[in-house]
């Protein structure tokens, strides 16, 4: 079977559901990998080409140990080649857990009647953005569950609210949103806003199990959320995020049904999502999950290889849904963002107890270190944590294809700018033995650096930063 991206260019016509079911099983069935196939495939992705629908089900199919450590490998060296050392930070904020739907996996379901409901008020907001900032956060997703309650004016509102919250040198630079999908004039409203990325997961891509899952509430509608992202690109949101939820259909067919709405984003757009999400189920207060596609730790650090080696120039989300041992085996594999202290209980941020309530919270988290915590395992690994913001305010969108299509871009913004946030960090949060671990990382990092005008300029920079300037950023 050949891959034929004109094919897509022309069915893929905006607003329509793009997904077929037998094409993605042709695709999985019909793919019969051979050793240098793999090994073809895996050198077009290092030579950042993204790959086609076929070539991503050989590596599916590539079952052999030997080849799937070669995926594995591969994915590193990309990692390496591509991106660098840097990895972004940031936070979830649950806003409101109100929610009309009743999506079997989720402890938010409207038929769960064991969970606690609340919708922040202003004053509440405020306070956890305070304690996100006293922490050294700077950028948010927020999240919302589906009701009337959450219109858009609602979401912009909020939106407004933590981006106005500032606390000593602490301030929120980019609030992202995890939300419904709207009509095209609701997604313009929340645009307005000034928000990041609109991230809306498909969940399943397989029609059938997201129609087993999704019993009530507009959510049932696969077709409208499918469609979500183009609604909110037609609004101006150019920086959307898609994703699957994992453990709910076979993950080798959801692996196709995302770089199936790459392509068609591409087709349409002329430009891939933002960002990949790959959340893989974790217990929740009353939800009814059947165990057939659970994803073994062993299947799903092998999908997000994959994922990374199909779509090269895509950032890719790992939460802390994912326990620290499997966190740092995948960050390896090219994972651009990780949260950092999350906590995901109501208003949980702001309050002195520390303890997980199922019946307050969405799901179970299984990483709970504090962004510290992080950030020192970080520097012990030689990432360099980064807050960077600056793409997105100096209007850079698409900065991941940047990335790849602009030559030194990531030498000269994406490395001094994590260098100049990490500095910041260090100067105002960092515990004295952090503080020296990251002086050690941001020298190494300069020494490495080319002699030339950029350096020169960096230098400078972090001097200032020293002496109490922030927000600086190339
Ligand atoms: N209500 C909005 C929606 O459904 O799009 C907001 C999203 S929800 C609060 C964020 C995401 O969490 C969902 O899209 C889903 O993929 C994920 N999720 C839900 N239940 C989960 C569970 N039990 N384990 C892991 N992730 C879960
Ligand atoms: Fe509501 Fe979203 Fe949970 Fe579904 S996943 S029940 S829509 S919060």
């Amino acid at each position: 079977m050949i891959y034929s991206p004109e094919k897509y260019a022309i069915a893929d016509e905006r607003m329509k559901p793009f997904i077929d079911e037998q094409e993605i099983w042709d695709f999985i069935n019909q793919t019969k990998p051979t050793k240098e196939w793999v090994r073809e495939v895996i050198a077009k992705s290092l030579d950042k080409k993204r790959l086609s629908l076929e070539e991503t089900a050989v590596l599916i199919n590539a079952t052999d140990p030997e080849l799937v450590e070669e995926i594995k490998q591969g994915a590193k060296m990309l990692k390496e080649k591509v991106y660098g050392k840097r990895i972004v930070l940031f936070a979830p904020l649950y806003v409101g857990n109100y929610c009309t739907n009743n999506c079997k996996y989720c402890g938010f379901r409207t038929t769960n009647r064991k969970q606690i409901r609340t919708t922040l008020t202003e004053e509440q907001l405020i306070q956890e953005v305070e304690a996100l900032e006293k922490n050294g956060q700077k950028r948010l997703i927020l999240v919302y569950g589906e009701h009337p309650k959450y219109d858009a004016q609602f979401i912009a509102d909020s939106v407004r609210t933590v981006y106005k919250v500032k606390k000593g040198n602490g301030e929120i630079r980019r609030v992202n949103i995890n939300a419904a999908p709207l009509e095209i004039d609701d997604f313009k409203t929340v645009h307005e806003a000034g928000i990041g990325t609109y991230q809306i997961f498909q969940e399943t891509y397989h029609r059938p199990t997201y129609a087993s899952v999704h019993l009530a509430g507009k959510k049932a509608n696969y077709d409208y959320r499918l469609t979500g992202l183009d609604r909110a690109q037609e609004a101006g949101i150019d920086d959307v995020g898609i994703g699957a939820l994992f453990g709910l259909y076979d993950w080798r067919f959801e692996v196709l049904g995302l770089i199936r709405h790459v392509n068609h984003f591409e087709a349409c757009y002329n430009v891939g999502p933002h960002t990949i999400s790959f959340p893989r189920i974790k217990d929740a207060s009353e939800y009814e999950i059947v165990d057939k596609y659970r994803v073994s730790d062993e299947d799903f650090t092998r999908l997000v290889a994959i994922l990374r080696l199909a779509v090269p120039y895509t950032g890719m989300i790992l939460t802390a849904r994912e326990p620290m041992e499997i966190r740092r085996e995948i960050m390896s594999f090219g994972v651009s963002q990780i949260d950092g202290g999350t906590k995901i209980e109501m208003g949980a941020y702001s309050k002195k107890e520390e303890h997980q309530d199922l019946d307050k919270e969405q799901f179970k988290i299984n990483d709970n270190r504090s962004l510290g915590e992080i950030i020192d395992e970080l520097l012990d690994k030689d990432y360099i944590p980064s807050f960077c913001t600056a793409c997105y305010r100096t209007g850079r969108t698409g900065e991941h294809f940047m990335e790849f299509s602009v030559p030194g871009f990531i030498k000269n913004y994406c490395t001094p700018n994590a260098m100049m946030t990490l500095a910041e960090y260090l100067e105002d949060y960092a515990t004295p033995e952090v503080k020296e671990k990251g002086a050690k990382v941001i020298a190494k990092n300069l020494a490495e650096m080319e002699e030339g005008k950029i350096k020169q300029n960096l230098v400078e920079r972090l001097g200032r930063i020293k002496v109490g300037e922030r927000d600086l950023y190339f």
